[in-house]
């Protein structure tokens, strides 16, 4: 077991890339952290870091509170698993198990094998060499490869990301039971949130090698520090709208949507919150959960529109439903034109002395997207509620709904993307 600790981590690749700028995180014994972020956003470099294959540019990497570039392999008692499974054609499958064990002399590796690949139900297939194996047996197989060496820190950089989805599902279960019974602590990377959000203990959300968010999937999904973050967790997404704040005093908060408006009660301590807006345009975020259609005449916070498509999913169909407002649309990869990461201020000097002069239009990017607050630069089209109903419901596209709004489970955010901070509920 192991903690892992990165201190104002960067990484700037010899071509001016900032991979990775200024990311300070605490993982704990035996905790199982998930790095999410859409594709280049830096978390293989992270993890390559954690495991010694690349050292940071600037910051520093500690295990167990030590300097992880003062320690061994060997001490660092690191195993990877990765995407491809990595694993040796030419051997058996009890052979590339236990690699790990001959590689390190060993004795008793049979039976060390057996009882790792009985633990993972693939014991009969011993013998086999990988191209004889299915994708989730391939898998199993580089699981076993890193449980055998019984290390002190797992690192996953998307290993299930070549199976199909349902693999994936019963793999992700498996896993992340797995590696909790063995205690071991583990930092595991993807681009799937709702792998995230089913693995994780925690989940740390990068964007352009920045860190957005950290906490518990409920704390993620429930309190998103910024729009990106609200963004990109939850399936179906969060609606972001545009809303104007009118402050009624001691009445109300209105959030006027297009031509509706919603009305935050004086009481709700929320709108204490958002009442400093007054006059001023601020993002609204609605999830599904939040929505409940009604008759059209009901009255109270209700929004109506008119259905713009639906989604049928089988177990529930999606209503997607103009209403008239503006929504927000975050940017969610984004790479700049330019292909390289923007870097913070203080990554500066550091890139100047590196590549000189290109380095000025990575840091003037930054500048550029520090308007965004870290949200998301993101652009405006309308907006569409997105609405569960039941299976196959009589509606379809073109017709009226309205949906009664829990305006409890709201979300605010500043147009630069910050969450607006309501206090705690
Ligand atoms: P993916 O999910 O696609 O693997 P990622 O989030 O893991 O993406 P990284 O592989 O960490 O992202 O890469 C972060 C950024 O650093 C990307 O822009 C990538 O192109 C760049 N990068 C990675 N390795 C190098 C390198 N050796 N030299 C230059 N740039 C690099």
């Amino acid at each position: 077991m192991s903690t892992v600790g990165l201190r104002d981590v960067s990484k700037v690749f010899p071509d001016g890339t900032v991979a990775v700028d200024g990311v300070n995180l605490d993982i704990g014994n035996g905790e199982f952290m998930v790095l999410l972020g859409p594709s280049g956003c830096g978390k293989s470099t992270i993890l390559r870091m954690i495991a010694g294959l690349e050292d940071p540019s600037i910051g520093e990497v500690l295990l167990d509170g030590e300097p992880a570039a003062t320690l061994t392999p060997r001490e660092r008692g690191v195993a990877m698993v990765f995407q491809d499974f990595a694993l040796y054609p030419h051997m058996s499958v009890g052979d590339n198990i236990g690699f790990p064990l001959k590689v390190s002399g060993q004795a008793n590796r049979e039976d060390q094998v057996s009882e790792v690949a009985g633990a993972l139900g693939i014991g009969d297939v011993l013998a086999r060499r990988p191209g004889q194996l299915s994708g989730g047996q391939r898998q199993r197989v580089a699981m076993g490869r890193a449980i055998v060496r019984r290390p002190r820190l797992f690192l996953m950089d998307e290993p299930l990301s070549n199976l199909d989805s349902q693999l994936r599902g019963e793999l992700r279960a498996e896993i992340s039971s797995l590696v909790r019974e063995l205690g071991v602590t583990c930092v595991y990377v993807t681009h799937d949130q709702a792998e995230a959000l089913t693995m994780a203990d925690r989940v740390a959300i990068l964007r352009r090698g920045v860190l957005q968010d950290v906490g518990t999937p409920t704390d993620v999904y429930g309190r998103p520090a910024t729009l990106y973050v609200a963004a990109f967790l939850g399936s179906p997404r969060m609606s972001l709208m545009e809303a104007t704040v009118k402050v009624v005093l001691d009445r109300y908060v209105a959030l006027r949507l297009g031509d509706q408006e919603l009305h935050i009660p004086w009481k709700d301590l929320r709108a204490r919150a958002v009442a400093r807006y007054h006059g001023e345009r601020i993002v609204v975020g609605v999830r599904p959960e939040a929505l409940l259609p009604v008759p059209m005449d009901s009255p109270g916070d209700v929004l109506r529109g008119r259905i713009r498509h639906m989604e049928h999913h089988g177990h529930e169909s999606l209503a997607f439903v103009d209403v008239g407002a503006t929504a927000v649309v975050v940017d969610e990869m984004a790479t700049p034109a330019n292909g390289r990461m923007p870097a913070t201020r203080g990554l500066r000097k550091f890139i100047d002395r590196l590549v000189g002069s290109p380095a000025q239009v990575a840091v003037e990017e930054r500048a550029h997207h520090a308007e965004d607050g870290g949200g998301g630069r993101h652009s405006r089209k309308p907006a569409e509620l997105v609405v569960r109903l039941a299976p196959y419901p009589g509606v379809n596209a073109g017709h009226p709904l309205a949906v009664a709004v829990r305006t409890d489970a709201l979300h605010f955010f500043e147009e630069s993307g910050n969450r607006i901070d309501v206090g705690h509920r």
